[in-house]
């Protein structure tokens, strides 16, 4: 993810902090120095946000080592603002293990506000959990904050709204007894219904919660886009999607001449070396060079590690290895040549071409039902 640090590696797995939790951590510490509350108070606040962020690591390494269970890895954990986000390399296939998935990260919220109650409770500092009272919450020791704060990460990541937990964990039931698109539908439209509320609430309650809502509808209607297009991708090979013309260009071709062939609508180009694939040039990487006085030939700007995809890899495989590389187009191979160019754009175009001649076929068998009757 763009923006962010590596502050560690967990469990083998890269976790990363995005710049504007820096600013978050700004704004704990400086509030209490604001209201003349003096250093250690600032201190308390800013350790209970790095505490608080800790659990929320935990949580994703929950999702992580589960899913690694069903032999998924994990590309990265990137902690935000606005929570943390484990990257998946692909998502559990059968429900059972999805479900699995989901509950791995709010357990590890429940094992972590057990035994801060046990801790609270051998220092006798139960009772004030218990008695449970917003408005005197910032005044609350250390421990019973965060303990507070796991128990309501617990419940709100478990309410039924994809792409929450709690969603996923519903999506997952529902798909034991109907097609994966069709509970992934529902979970959705029951995801966005319950954004709306925290949206329609938020505006009473907390503009947070109102922008949570805002960022769940629009989630949720990505997972629903993103199941009907794996379900119309699965099993088409990817020579049916790929653009078969297309440009290439040499190492020692000037990038201006790429430039130029850009105006053409192609971004990203296969790269050649004495007629043989080497790599790619990615339209975005050679605009991004052009402030910093770029480099004058196509070789110094090739990607070389790019190893492109088979004819008869499915549109699926296709689609995973570009979720993983971040990449929007691959070149297609057959016996070191490349045969063709595969990207979103291409995917997009190939479907709704699809599309289109289905339901032309589907209007011209009514047009025979009407015949024959
Ligand atoms: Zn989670």
């Amino acid at each position: 993810m763009n923006w962010s640090w590596k502050i560690g590696r967990l469990a083998g797995i890269d976790v990363y902090i995005h710049w504007t939790f820096l600013l978050l951590l700004g704004l704990f510490v400086m509030s209490p120095l604001l209201g003349g509350e003096g250093p250690v108070a600032a201190l308390t606040s800013g350790l209970f946000l790095v505490a608080l962020f800790g659990c929320i690591v935990l949580h994703e390494l929950g999702h992580a080592l589960m899913a690694r269970r069903f032999g998924i890895r994990t590309l990265d954990i990137t902690l935000l603002p606005i929570g943390g986000l484990a990257r998946l390399e692909r998502l559990p296939k059968k429900p059972l293990h999805e479900l699995l998935v989901a509950v791995a990260g709010p357990a590890v919220n429940v094992v972590i506000a057990g035994v801060l109650m046990g801790v609270l409770a051998l220092a006798g500092g139960l009772g004030r959990l218990l008695s449970l009272n917003a408005e005197s919450f910032l005044g609350w020791p250390f421990l019973v904050q965060l303990t507070t704060v796991n128990i309501l990460l617990v419940l709100f990541n478990m309410l039924p709204a994809l792409p929450m937990d709690g969603g996923r964990v519903f999506r997952a039931l529902l798909a034991m007894t109907m097609p994966y698109t069709k509970a992934t539908r529902v979970a959705a439209l029951v995801g966005q219904g319950m954004a709306v509320l925290f949206f329609l609430g938020g505006i009473f309650i907390s503009w947070t919660l109102a922008l949570v809502g805002l960022f769940v509808y629009f989630a949720a209607q990505r997972e629903w886009q993103m199941a009907q297009f794996e379900a119309e991708t699965e099993g088409v090979p990817a020579y049916a999607a790929m653009a078969s013309r297309f440009y290439s260009l040499d190492t020692r071709t000037p990038l201006d001449e790429a430039l130029e062939l850009m105006r053409t609508g192609q971004n990203d180009f296969p790269v050649l070396d004495g007629g043989r694939y080497v790599g790619m040039l990615y339209g975005r990487e050679l605009l991004d060079s052009l402030p910093l006085g770029r480099p004058a030939l196509v070789g110094e700007l090739t990607r070389f590690n790019i190893p492109g995809v088979s004819e008869r890899d499915t549109l699926e495989e296709v689609l995973a290895a570009m979720s993983t590389t971040g990449l929007e187009s691959l070149p297609v191979l057959r016996g070191g040549k490349v045969a063709g160019l595969l990207s979103l754009d291409s995917i997009r175009l190939f479907l709704a071409a699809r599309r289109r001649a289905a339901s032309a076929a589907t209007a011209a068998g009514k047009e025979c039902e009407r015949h024959a009757a």
